[in-house]
């Protein structure tokens, strides 16, 4: 089946209720019926809901059917894109270990990657995604992952891909992808040898800035990349927080499996069923809405990169644009989101475009269904000073767009009127 239609059946069978919507399992806890039953479900001989920190049915379709829609094998939901990276590098390094992480990334991700988990004693080594010319060389045998988005966020860069999967199956390491701004509707990085894709699914799955939710699904057949794997002890020995249990030995998709029983059950984090459920909503029509995201960017874009005050229009998707190569040779139609991102001149002239533009809505947020502008050097990036912004190639008139779906030619005529 198609990623559309899968969007729409995947994952609940409506010949329970008669509902055609998903029911929302508003609900903390589970009557088991019996000790038995209670007993089994926790030592794993059937599998049916515990707690909702553990599982929940609502959460359970949305799970099952963003892993159908990234033609993955199974996937677990979280209750922010944060803490789905986090859980996804969690479950491959410990204290002692290191992983290798691209420099064009969210700045959430950076903090997150490179500072927070040091202090729980995971190195972070920084690569050069564009390239990953540098990459082979960092690894070692305690590198447990190579983390990188599909297309970045704010960067708007798309990477190496092939070449890092390459050299991640050489050393048999796993690569996760934050596949957030692209969507599995632009790209599959599970199709593309990638073995976890994690999302902001606040962003375009959600599609209208209305819940928060992280999403990580694993590839087909990882499980046989983990089992007998000597960078992965924590798959193949006994876990002592589950009574001595070897998720190598088990029938399911461990990877996914090891999240639920020891980082969702021990840390929480757990996504809320109703927000389960309107990312199940999102997800019913975010094929339509990406494709309509990237039309009008496309437009405003062409825009931009006509108009004299503008020095530089960063859109994988534009012809002219340094990424086009990558946006065909990876992205559905070459498409690329509603993210875009162009340069004027100076600070005070980029605060005016946004104190000037009616419909952008001067927010921190990217995917939302209405249009959004942000200066990162005023915001995002304010605490770094003029040479460091230059270094991380966010220079002071950089301005970022998420294009929504109003009508294009609105945004473009709003556009204009600011740029004067
Ligand atoms: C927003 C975002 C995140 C963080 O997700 P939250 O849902 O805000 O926790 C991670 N990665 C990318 C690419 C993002 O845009």
């Amino acid at each position: 089946m198609n990623q559309e239609t899968l969007a729409l059946h995947y994952g609940y069978d409506k010949k329970q209720f008669g509902t055609m919507s998903v029911p929302v399992y508003q609900t903390t806890a589970y009557d088991f019926g019996s000790a038995e039953t209670a007993a089994n479900r926790f030592a794993l001989k059937e599998l049916g809901p515990i707690y909702t920190r553990l599982n929940n049915p609502t959460t359970d379709v949305l799970e099952a059917r963003i892993a159908a829609v990234e033609n993955g094998e199974a996937a677990i939901a979280t209750a922010t894109g944060q803490a789905a990276i986090f859980f996804a590098i969690a479950n491959l390094a410990e204290a002692g270990d290191n992983i290798i992480v691209a420099k064009k990334i969210y700045g959430g991700a950076t903090t997150l990657l490179t500072h927070t988990i040091k202090r729980f004693g995971i190195q972070a080594k920084i690569f050069e995604s564009d390239h990953a010319d540098d990459l082979e060389a960092l690894i070692d045998d305690k590198t447990k992952a190579i983390f990188f988005e599909s297309l970045s966020n704010p960067q708007i860069a798309i990477p190496n891909i092939e070449k890092i999967v390459a050299i991640a199956q050489k050393y048999n390491i796993i690569t996760v992808c934050d596949n957030t701004v692209a969507t599995p509707i632009l790209f599959q990085p599970l199709n593309h040898g990638i073995d976890v894709s994690v999302h902001s699914a606040s962003k375009y799955i959600c599609g209208q800035g209305s819940a928060m939710g992280g999403l990580i699904v694993e590839a087909k057949g990882l499980n046989a990349k983990l089992i007998g794997n000597p960078r992965y002890p924590q798959f193949n020995e006994p876990d002592e927080s589950y009574h001595g249990l070897v998720y190598a030995t088990l029938p399911f998709p461990i990877f996914s499996l090891r999240i639920r029983l020891s980082l969702i059950r021990d840390i929480g984090a757990t996504i809320a069923p109703f927000n389960s459920w309107l990312l199940i909503q999102g997800l019913e029509t975010l094929s339509l809405r990406v494709k309509e995201h990237s039309r009008n960017a496309y437009k405003v874009a062409s825009f931009l990169k006509s108009h004299p005050k503008v020095k530089k229009v960063s859109y994988p998707a534009l012809e002219s644009d340094p990424l086009h190569g990558r946006a065909k040779q990876y992205f559905k139609e070459g498409q690329t989101s509603g993210l875009l991102s162009f340069e004027v001149d100076g600070f005070e002239f980029a605060k005016q475009i946004l104190n000037t533009t009616k419909i952008f809505s001067v927010v921190v947020n990217i995917g939302d269904s209405k249009s959004i502008i942000t200066h990162p050097a005023s915001t995002t990036h304010q605490q770094l000073s003029v040479e460091e912004l230059e270094l991380t190639g966010v220079k002071t008139g950089l301005i970022r767009l998420s294009i929504g779906l109003e009508n294009a030619d609105d945004l473009i005529e709003d556009l204009k009127i600011a740029l004067g």
